[in-house]
């Protein structure tokens, strides 16, 4: 048994679990890797070997097929791959990684192809080019042939009955909707970060995660027994029975705890100590979490994801303007009258759908994403408005667009969205006169020009995960950079304050979806700027209305224009600490601000 251990990295979802370790192979060709016992290096090689002699033979019929097809002259491409997979010299510098680094074959493949690439690439002909993209070809027919069965030794089958902890290099947003979350107690990763979508829907499904953890995978093992600290970012691996039994009380402490704020959460409107009504609204990505909006007490949804009904599909067709229009049914149906606003498909960047791009994007989250990507594709965009035009009339729709960078683009999803309303009519059926149409504002440009947008739409969302990202350019789910995602940089909060004054301007509804909305001591702040709409994951309902009931409105005007009046993010995150805990008291809510 290897000896006990602990890790830390960046806590994203509180909660504790302790189960036995699953490594998961992403389903975005991601390579984790593995360290190998030195009794496992041999064992390793055949395997290796067995995938190549079968990449070997995959390709000769693929060389066959193309012949028949399209000529010698493209089956000489396959027969090239043939030939490098059947060379032992070029296999050799895999097979070395095995012995001199003592990794598994996926990472050794992965890590080697990488490289070749590279070089490829320095190279000054453009001819040496077409050599990396062969390489690369290469190299995903043999991890894919080192897929499957063999490639996890240990499979989740092969724990019946014992909780499973997932421990993967990065999960995907289409990954992370898959777990099964019937076993799965828990997941680690070695990158992320807090705001990635695997971190915010490990929030919303109360699943405890920690991410950006280094040497998680040379570290833990498949089959190990973890204990995982979602509050505190802590990783044990096979960890002693005292550090069990610490950390089983403190789950129950937790579940008791949470079972009482739920109960005060059920109760009508949320106001301020002086009065001032807020609403509290819950993030959503999937249909089956519609009952905890009504469980933990949301006052409705501020924030649909509805990329994820496509996200969390099989295969690449997207869900028709049918399915699509049952979706929306059920939530609107289901959670009538309360507000629901679905924001249109956020897809791009890295929201998987490279195939919809249709090209490789070196810089996707710059790319074609969000509205960006709709307006390419008005099929698929055209199909989605019919489908929430005509399950409206269901419920209190109001309708988000993502990625808004200026004015021009509300204006042409308005014409878009008259044609669609035409076609539903047309079809007999009815469609409410009276739909809000908003913006969300998570590009600077957007910011920059909240006063702009703010009169030619009915309300506007503060996207708080890619506002930061864009303005401080740091990319949200890199951990390498996650010290450098400060939502406190006094330049995110002078964005947020303008849109504020353009909501209050042009009294427009203003809210709060990205994940600031879920920290006390960045809700105080919104709250002092004006701002009385919070989304957040269902969980962190119950708290956050809690502590806005303990504060008025006063203290939080005069926390935001000092914040305001400060230099760096640490001095704002050092004062909004303190605030929270001077206007909270001992049971101040945690905050995730650090100086
Ligand atoms: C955001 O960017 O803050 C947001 C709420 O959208 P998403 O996290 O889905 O990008
Ligand atoms: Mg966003």
């Amino acid at each position: 048994m290897k000896r006990p251990l602990s890790l830390t990295g960046i806590p994203v979802s509180p909660g504790v679990a302790i189960g036995r370790a699953v490594l998961w192979v992403s389903r975005e060709d991601s390579s984790p890797k593995r360290a190998l016992e030195p009794e496992e290096i041999e064992p390793e090689i055949e395997r290796f070997r067995k995938a190549a002699e079968a990449a070997v033979q995959e390709t000769e019929s693929t060389a066959r097929h193309v012949k028949e097809r399209l000529g010698a002259e493209y089956a000489g491409i396959f027969h090239a791959h043939a030939l490098f997979l059947k060379d032992r010299t070029s296999l050799g510098p895999i097979e070395r990684r095995f012995a001199h680094e003592r990794v598994n074959a996926e990472w050794a493949v992965a890590a080697t192809t990488a490289d070749l690439m590279a070089r490829f690439r320095s190279l000054p002909d453009e001819d040496f080019a077409h050599n990396a993209a062969d390489i690369d070809d290469v190299g995903r027919v043999l991890k894919r042939h080192l897929g499957g069965e063999e490639n996890s030794r240990l499979r989740m089958e092969d724990l019946a009955g014992e909780a499973i902890v997932l421990v993967a290099d990065e999960l995907t947003p289409s990954d992370a909707v898959r777990i099964p979350r019937d076993r799965v107690v828990a997941f680690v990763t070695e990158r992320g970060g807090r705001t990635s979508h695997a971190a915010i829907l490990a929030r919303s499904f109360g699943l405890p995660a920690v991410v950006g953890v280094p040497q998680l995978l040379a570290e833990v093992g498949e089959g190990d027994r973890v204990v995982v600290d979602g509050r505190d970012g802590l990783v044990w691996r096979e960890p002693s029975e005292d550090v069990v039994a610490f950390f089983r009380e403190r789950r129950n402490q937790e579940a008791r705890r949470e079972i009482s704020l739920k109960e005060r959460s059920l109760g009508g409107i949320t106001r301020t100590r002086d009065g001032a009504e807020v609403a509290v609204r819950a993030n959503i990505e999937l249909l089956s979490e519609i009952g905890d909006v009504v469980e933990y007490g949301a006052d409705g949804v501020g924030l649909f994801r509805s990329e994820f009904l496509y996200l969390s599909k099989e295969g690449v067709e997207f869900p028709s303007e049918e399915e699509q229009a049952a979706a929306y049914r059920e939530i609107l149906e289901g959670l009538a009258p309360r507000p629901v606003v679905i924001r249109t498909y956020d897809l791009g960047g890295k929201k998987g759908a490279r195939h919809l791009v249709g090209s490789d994007e070196s810089n996707p989250v710059l790319g074609l994403r969000g509205v960006r990507l709709c307006f390419a594709r008005p099929e698929m965009f055209s199909t989605q408005l019919r489908a929430l035009l005509a399950a409206a009339a269901g419920g209190n729709l109001r309708l988000l667009v993502p990625m808004v960078s200026g004015v021009e683009e509300i204006r042409r999803v308005r014409t878009l969205l008259k044609k669609a309303r035409e076609d539903v009519l047309e079809r007999g059926i009815s469609v409410p006169d009276d739909i809000p149409l908003g913006a969300m504002i998570e590009v600077p440009s957007a910011a920059m020009t909240a006063d702009l947008l703010a009169p030619e739409v009915d309300f506007l969302s503060l996207g708080t995960n890619d506002l930061i990202q864009y303005t401080l350019a740091v990319d949200r789910a890199n951990e390498t950079v996650s010290d450098l995602f400060r939502p406190t940089h006094p330049a995110v909060l002078r964005l947020v304050a303008r849109v504020a004054e353009a909501a209050r301007t042009a009294q427009k509804p203003l809210s709060v979806c990205g994940e600031m909305a879920a920290d006390p001591a960045l809700v105080i702040l919104f709250l002092g700027l004006g701002i009385r709409e919070f989304s957040m994951g269902p969980r962190t309902v119950p708290m956050m209305k809690e502590f806005l009931r303990g504060i008025s409105t006063q203290d939080a005007e005069r926390v935001a224009r000092a914040a305001l009046s400060l230099s760096t993010a640490d001095e704002v995150s050092t004062f909004l600490a303190q605030e929270l805990r001077d206007l909270a008291g001992d049971g101040a809510p945690r905050t995730a601000m650090r100086a």
